[in-house]
């Protein structure tokens, strides 16, 4: 039995398939991320968060540098 991918359409064998009813590993990540957006746009927001904090402890270090 073959079933489609909802993340790519290709037809794929629903049967020993880990990752029905998607094709591969890669097309179930995407479908899950499709509702778990929100989450990555924390883990971004993380991301920005942490750049900032890393930018502006290397600004203390120049100030200090500096004195
Ligand atoms: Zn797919």
């Amino acid at each position: 039995m073959k079933v489609k991918c909802p993340t790519c359409k290709k037809k794929v064998e629903w049967k020993d398939n880990p990752y029905r009813p998607f094709c591969s590993e890669r097309c179930k990540l995407i479908d899950l991320g499709a509702w778990a957006s929100g989450e990555y746009k924390i883990e971004g927001k993380l991301e920005d968060e942490l750049e900032k904090i890393l930018s502006e402890s290397e600004k203390e270090r120049k100030e200090k540098d500096n004195a």
